[in-house]
């Protein structure tokens, strides 16, 4: 008995099996992070080779198989975010994405939030206009929320405060303001001015369409990246080797 199911879905991952086919990891509309067989995926002849090639995206028939993989039964491309390739930073900070989604995003259900927020950041990335620690900081505080950690940042938990000049965030996922945090038995917090408070809200609540605009100096959106990416690192345990490879490449 086979499923089909026809679907969008961005390549997340890519590997090479034997002298021909290909198996891909793909993050899809409709059901979520799934690993599929393309089967003379790497031949470029095939007319399934361009549109599951790493980072494309594309529009999918897919059918599920007796065992708990599926297979790509055609293909075509959508978009392949050519500007990516014009820098090698772009590119790794593309697969750094990648690694996240297939790290955080739902497996067998849909996952349209996390797919559109994908493409987003990829055509951002892959224009040029938009600063790379922008990007990634909202792709990582905001892939983060909707996969179940999203940070509680209302208020100070203490005495109700919503703003002040200077707070503290703490990587478990809690804002204090400066008294409280000073009262309090933790021994670490991120000191935030207003600015980057107000950041990291706009980062978890902002409207989609919305999430990418915002303005910051330089020098706090190299701290607010820094704070996203050790907040989603800490939250699903895990370091992500592609990051590193990233901070390779951009310093
Ligand atoms: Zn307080």
């Amino acid at each position: 008995m086979q499923t089909k199911i026809k679907t969008n879905g961005l390549i997340i991952k890519q590997q090479n099996i034997g002298e021909q086919d290909r198996l891909v990891t793909i993050l899809t509309r409709d059901v979520g992070v799934i690993r599929a067989f393309v089967r003379q995926g790497k031949n470029i002849k095939s007319k399934n080779c361009a549109p599951t090639g790493l980072l494309c995206y594309s529009e999918l028939k897919l059918y599920k198989g007796r065992q708990d993989y599926y297979t790509v039964e055609s293909a075509t491309l959508i978009d392949m975010f050519s500007g990516l390739k014009k820098e090698l930073s772009r590119l790794s900070l593309a697969e750094y994405f990648c690694e996240i989604a297939a790290t955080v995003a739902p497996t067998e259900q849909e996952a349209e939030e996390h797919l559109r927020l994908l493409l987003n950041a990829l055509f951002l990335l892959s224009k040029g206009d938009v600063s790379e620690l922008l990007i990634k900081s909202a792709v990582e505080m905001r892939l983060a929320s909707i996969s179940g950690y999203m940070p509680d940042l209302l208020m100070c938990p203490r005495c109700g405060a919503y703003e002040k000049d200077e707070m503290y965030f703490l990587l478990s996922g809690q804002l204090f303001c400066k008294d409280c945090f000073e009262k309090s038995p933790f021994p670490y917090g991120e000191k935030l001015s207003k600015s980057l408070t107000l950041a990291l809200r706009h980062l978890v609540f902002a409207e989609d369409k919305k999430l990418f605009s915002f303005t910051l100096s330089e020098e706090s959106l190299k701290k607010l990246s820094y704070i996203t990416e050790n907040y989603l690192s800490k939250k699903v345990e895990k370091e992500f080797a592609t990051l590193q490879f990233y901070k390779t490449i951009s310093s």
